[in-house]
């Protein structure tokens, strides 16, 4: 494959397309910043409609050899797909950490073994999903799961590799054929994903990706009506425009989308247990979707909860990604940090009270300081939107009815964090409404669970067989007895 190679960081990437199997310059750029530093890391392809075009007709081109072959005859391409990416494992640490600003160690030991798992553990599953037979009195039904097509994958910034894999592994593995838009402001470990499909001599056409902006590249990709799929990851008024341009062709869509979770602190929890688990909610200068922003903490404990997350939070080390012991990174663009801290000053004027942090970080540009907010209504900005950055709110409650009531009332419902003994904590948590909440723990996630959120965090589910039933085109072959 010649394409014209980026230098990032000592890894050489393409800034180009890849469609069809072959590297696709644009004549059209735009610029690539880091967030660290703010330097200029290349010029980006911008992919154009003709881009867009020849990348649906490869994949469609691929699709029927593809789909025709049994999971198990894809199962060695996906392997090595997954052997491919673990070869080029220290490159996607250097590129997402120098693009998106992730966590050096993060990427090392959670996102890239995760990469590889999200390819290998769904070309396993699907050989599992066993045509599954009904039998009644009248005839005998065989349930196939079929690949519905050419799949539009469109992922944000805050978690690119992770994201992609997650949404390719079983959209690949059901036999379909995809096309990835990745997010501009961090493109880089998408394109050397290319690169190691195309190693792992996955079929041209199978894979396909077409860098670009969401309003131009990612919109043009989304209405067209070749697309057989649109899995989403990103924000709510994105997934609203999505969503009518899919449904004007009644295409189905995943969204995966925005939250406002609760952590909530019930009376009886392990004050520094909660704590600590707190501060982790500022990992990624808090640009984890599924992180808990909003704190709701029982009134009796409130102030030894504040002092002992506090001390957490002061012994965070905030500073540059690379470095494997920095727990807190930048914000991805300085148009996000000025969103960041807008919400912040709106939220003082209204009497908001900083806790910590409140302010930029002199580290560089695009930091702010771990910052937690009381004194708040339900009702205000800062506790009914998601910021996207490491700001956090903190209200009380006196009663259990009034954390549930608390934790239910923003329109969002992705996730939840609830610490507390465990069979109080377990109750309280089935009446938080939303697609998963963790018990005394955060983060855990199984590839057979279904993630998902509901309200403005979004439509359908995704892992396990969730993944499949979304991109699969379910039939049922009805034989009379
Ligand atoms: P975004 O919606 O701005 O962009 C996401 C992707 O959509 C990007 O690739 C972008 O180029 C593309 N896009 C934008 N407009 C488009 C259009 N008209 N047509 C097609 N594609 C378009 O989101 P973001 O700022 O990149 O990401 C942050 C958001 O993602 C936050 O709200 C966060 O909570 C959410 N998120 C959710 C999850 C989850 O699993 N639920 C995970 C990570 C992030």
């Amino acid at each position: 494959m010649t394409t014209n190679l980026l230098d990032v960081a000592g890894v050489a990437v393409s800034p180009d397309h890849y469609i069809g199997g072959q590297r696709v310059a644009s004549a059209q750029t735009f610029e690539l910043h880091s967030p660290i530093d703010q330097r200029l890391l290349g010029h980006i392809g911008e992919g154009s409609a003709e881009h867009v075009d020849a990348a649906i007709r490869a994949a469609q081109a691929a699709f029927p050899a593809w789909s025709r072959m049994t999971a198990a005859e894809r199962k060695p391409y996906l392997d090595r797909f997954a052997q491919e990416i673990g070869k080029r494992a220290d490159d996607f640490c250097r590129l997402e950490s120098n693009d998106a600003g992730v966590l050096l160690s993060r990427m090392r030991h959670g996102v890239v073994p995760r990469a590889m798992l999200n390819i290998t553990w769904f070309a396993q599953h699907a050989l599992e999903l066993q045509d599954r037979p009904i039998d009644t009195e009248q005839a005998h039904h065989i349930v196939r799961h079929d690949p519905a097509g050419v799949v539009a994958i469109i992922t944000p910034w805050n978690a690119p590799l992770m994201l992609s894999t997650w949404k390719l592994g079983p959209a690949l593995a059901a036999g379909n054929t995809c096309v990835l838009k990745p997010p501009e402001w961090a493109p880089l470990t998408c394109s050397l994903l290319a690169d190691a499909a195309h190693a792992a001599g996955l079929p041209p056409g199978v894979f396909n990706v077409v860098q670009g902006s969401g309003a131009g590249t990612g919109a043009k990709l989304v209405s067209d009506a070749r697309i057989a799929r649109v899995s989403f990851t990103g924000s709510v008024p994105t997934a609203k425009w999505i969503a009518q341009a899919a449904g004007a062709n009644l295409v189905p869509c995943s969204l995966e989308l925005g939250g406002k979770s609760p952590f909530i602190v019930l009376e009886d929890a392990d004050i520094d247990n909660a704590a600590a688990t707190g501060a982790l909610m500022y990992r990624n200068a808090g640009q984890v979707c599924l992180a808990g922003t909003r704190f709701l903490v029982h009134e009796k404990i409130a102030d030894r909860f504040v002092a002992a997350m506090r001390d957490y939070v002061e012994r965070l080390v905030i500073g540059d990604p690379r470095e494997e012991s920095t727990e807190v990174g930048p914000i991805i663009h300085s148009r996000q940090v000025e969103r960041v801290l807008g919400f912040v000053e709106r939220a003082v004027a209204g009497g908001a009270q900083v806790l910590w942090g409140g302010e930029r970080h002199p580290f560089g540009a695009q930091y702010v300081r771990p910052t937690m907010l009381t004194n708040l209504k339900q009702s205000d900005e800062i506790v009914q939107n998601e910021v996207f950055g490491p700001v956090l709110t903190l209200q009380t409650f006196a009663s259990d009815d009034e954390a549930i009531e608390l934790a239910n009332g923003t329109d969002y419902g992705l996730g939840g964090v609830c610490y507390g003994e465990t069979a109080h904590a377990t109750e309280v948590a089935q009446s938080v409404r939303t697609g998963f909440i963790w018990v005394n723990s955060f983060g855990i996630r199984d590839l057979a669970a279904p993630f998902g959120g509901i309200k403005r965090s979004g439509v359908g589910r995704e892992g396990g067989d969730w993944s499949f039933e979304f991109f699969c085109d379910i039939k049922d072959v009805v034989v009379p007895k």
